[in-house]
């Protein structure tokens, strides 16, 4: 019987989709379901069944969507960095997870050891109650029931304060999709850019339509009305980066072997012109087929490019029309909070 694979929306909003006391044109402040944090469960089922029922990133209303939803316990969650807009509903899914199967049961996390670090540190409680299945750079390892999917994390870079970022690559027989996760830049050997090649979906990091790395996010296109040139903030921020920063923060000196190799290639071969600081240069280079963009804020366009947020509508109008512009044919979508998205 063939397998089929569905992606459900939890969340679409960055940190704070809409700050007290504001509104915003992009999330609709009376529904408490658009005010939930980026996550997604993907969800592999055979005959209509679920046979594997992953959760990927768990910040504000991940559990209040799982419970209205088809309210079962995810089989793990995966993190792409430890940011309590992305790990806020860790314990409520450890918790349940516990009451149900007894307290010597440890709930399985996939994550890289910094991030779990950062998990743990934050909540420790759950150090007890879970158990780590720990994501090398670059290294792949299977996950789900049925071993449904390979899962390989990808070192990015999200700023001094996300040890351990990565985008997480899922892949089975029929189907390969891509969580970005947050990040300024993905930190790719030349090898992975091969590996992530034509993925069906990509779910990606969109806080802003421009460039302001200060935010700890790229950004879509790299300037307004020139999507594939760089922009004068990105310019400034490239003038004093250097890879060696880039790579600090994943601090491969101190890690396991794995890590000092995948950086050490990493390092050899950076080139600051080829290095995508936007989705554009990203999509450019691996070409996903459908993109689905989250985690939007806006808040640096206005700022700093006197460019309007934009609507939900707008935002994914204007994706399509930008690619197009810069000959990209990826299929660009804005989902909706609670969309089943099957792929
Ligand atoms: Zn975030
Ligand atoms: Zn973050």
């Amino acid at each position: 019987m063939e397998r089929s694979v569905q992606i459900i929306v939890h969340g679409r909003g960055n940190a704070w989709p809409v700050l007290l006391g504001e509104t915003h044109p992009f999330y609709d402040r009376t529904d408490p379901r658009d005010l939930a944090n980026a996550s997604f469960s993907l969800l592999a089922s055979r005959s209509g069944s679920v046979i594997t029922d992953i959760l990927i990133d768990a910040g504000h209303g991940t559990i209040q969507s799982l419970i209205t939803g088809m309210n079962r316990i995810p089989d793990t969650i995966c993190l792409t960095h430890g940011h309590m807009d992305h790990t806020l509903g860790v314990d409520w899914v450890v918790q349940s997870f516990r009451k149900k199967y007894g307290d010597t049961a440890a709930y399985p996390i996939h994550a890289t050891l910094p991030v779990f670090r950062f998990l743990v540190s934050s909540y420790p409680q759950l150090a007890g109650l879970t158990e780590l299945r720990e994501l090398e750079p670059g290294i792949s390892r299977t996950v789900g029931n049925d071993d449904s999917f390979t899962l390989t994390a990808y070192p990015v870079y999200h700023g001094m304060s996300a040890q351990g970022a990565s985008m997480l690559l899922f892949e089975s027989a029929d189907h390969r999709l891509l969580f970005t996760g947050d990040l300024i830049t993905p930190l790719l050997r030349p090898s992975d850019y091969k590996n992530l090649k034509n993925t069906d979906l990509m779910v990606v990091d969109t806080n802003n339509r421009f460039p302001y790395p200060g935010a700890n996010h790229w950004s879509f296109s790299g300037k307004p009305g020139d999507p594939m040139a760089r922009g004068e903030y990105l310019d400034q921020y490239l003038r004093w980066l250097s890879p060696v920063d880039l790579a600090g923060i994943h601090q491969p000196e101190n890690a396991g072997r794995a890590v000092r190799s995948y950086f050490g290639t990493f390092l050899q071969a950076f080139d600051p012109a080829k290095q995508p600081f936007t989705i554009l240069e990203l999509i450019r280079k691996i070409t996903p087929r459908k993109v689905v963009l989250v985690h939007y804020s806006g808040a640096e366009d206005l700022k700093y490019y006197r460019e309007p947020i934009l609507t939900a509508g707008e935002l994914s109008a204007w994706a399509n029309r930008t690619a197009r512009a810069a000959g990209i044919r990826s299929e660009f979508l804005v989902p909706s909070p609670g969309q089943l998205i099957q792929v």
